[in-house]
């Protein structure tokens, strides 16, 4: 495995690719064979086969996350929500307790406010940014402490390294959906987390053109997942695989491209008189920035807003951009923007949303990878057009 002091651009080309590749072959191919000749007696959860997540293409892939975070192992999954799913019903069992930052993909909140009770686990919502509220939440049975790098929608940043710390002292396993951050801007298993995850249909896939999820960690522990996802059945088809494999190749330049163009929107959007509030962790007005100057490499490509006219003109301004499109989902390579209100968070109950500050005015922008003056210059003409 490579990754020991290459930089991302390296290890993304070139982080576990097999030197000669299959006969020779620059770029892995693709296996679609779903059944292998196996040895007489080998495990079940050793043979080759698609839904265990064993064949060639599918151990390349695993080999090529798991450099880019710089884990022992790794496992692809069908979506990021297989993903979350799987590790955690592979580390909680019945009666076991879960602490998990207030600020979660409207997925990943939905799932443990609606289905956490049933399989018997309880859970504590807490502000990752707030340690007084961790050690509160702690009961004998907490198992896991769930964070997100950079939270959807308000790009809040907790305290990440103490939530490591904590964990690491109290016996809890912690993980971390790296989705927002991607590995370009932050390596969580060196900040001491035990497990991250990614929604790889995002930054890692790059294009929009795939569903997928990643799995990082050491060895034991995604065998763990990697056995519940070969029961659930959550494992990632080789042709998706081979797609994410593809993208991954260009993310190191992608995403530095996708931080250097939300830095200068979050700047143009900051001093602009119609735009009554931006929160991009790369501002110096963005409350945590001291901190993820300190703990991120770059900022990520994710910014939001919100205008002094209110919802209308936050509708008003996602139907009048023209380079950017108005649509869900994020890091591909063109620009995107939503409201999240009324659609990743939509499942929230209304009085959750206002609670965490995800109003119906709140305007996401997920960046691309455009000239950066043709992207500002489309929010400059939209802004114009949909402000009174
Ligand atoms: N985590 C984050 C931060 C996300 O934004 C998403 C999807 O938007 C997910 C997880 C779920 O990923 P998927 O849609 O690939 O299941």
């Amino acid at each position: 495995m490579r990754g020991n002091g290459e930089s991302m651009d390296t290890v993304a080309v070139h982080g576990g690719e097999p030197r000669p590749g299959p006969d020779g072959s620059v770029v892995f191919p693709i296996y679609q064979g779903t059944v292998y000749e196996t040895e007489p007696g080998a495990g079940y959860h050793d043979l080759k086969y698609i839904r265990l997540n064993s064949t060639p293409s599918q151990q390349y892939l695993h080999g090529k996350l798991a450099a880019l975070e710089g884990a022992e192992a790794a496992v692809a999954t069908s979506s990021g929500m297989a993903a979350v799913t799987s590790i955690l019903l592979s580390l909680m069992r019945a009666g076991d307790h879960l602490i998990a930052s207030e600020c979660l993909y409207g997925g990943t909140h939905d799932f443990l406010t609606g289905h956490a009770a049933d399989l018997g686990w309880t859970c504590s919502f807490v502000d990752a940014g707030r340690p007084e509220t961790w050690a509160a939440a702690r009961t004998g049975q907490t198992r896991v402490f769930l964070v997100e790098t950079i939270t959807n929608p308000l790009m809040r940043v907790g305290l990440l390294d103490r939530v490591a710390a904590f964990g690491r002292r109290e016996g809890i396993v912690t993980v971390i959906d790296n989705t927002f951050a991607s590995p370009v801007n932050f390596r969580p298993l060196q900040a001491g987390f035990d497990l991250v995850f990614h929604s790889a249909t995002k930054y890692l896939g790059g294009h929009s053109d795939l569903v997928a999820g990643a799995v990082m960690g050491d060895t034991d522990l995604v065998e763990r997942v990697r056995k519940t996802i070969n029961l659930f059945g959550g494992s990632l088809d080789p042709h998706a695989g081979f797609l994410l494999a593809r993208g991954i190749k260009t993310l190191s330049l992608r995403v530095q491209a996708q931080n250097a163009n939300a830095l200068a929107l979050a700047r143009f959007l900051e001093d602009h008189p119609a735009v009554a509030a931006v929160n991009y962790p790369g501002l110096a007005s963005h409350p945590d920035h001291a901190h993820a100057a300190e703990l991120l490499s770059g900022f990520g490509g994710m910014l939001s807003l919100r205008l002094h006219g209110g919802e209308q003109a936050a509708q008003a301004l996602a139907g009048a951009v023209t380079l950017a499109y108005s649509a869900v989902s994020l890091g591909g390579v063109e620009t995107l923007v939503t409201r999240p209100a009324a659609t990743s968070h939509a499942g929230m109950s209304p009085q959750d949303r206002d609670s965490l500050g995800i109003t119906g005015d709140l305007i996401r922008v997920s960046t691309g990878i455009e000239g950066t003056q043709d992207l500002v210059g489309d929010f400059a003409q939209a802004l114009e057009k949909s402000s009174p």
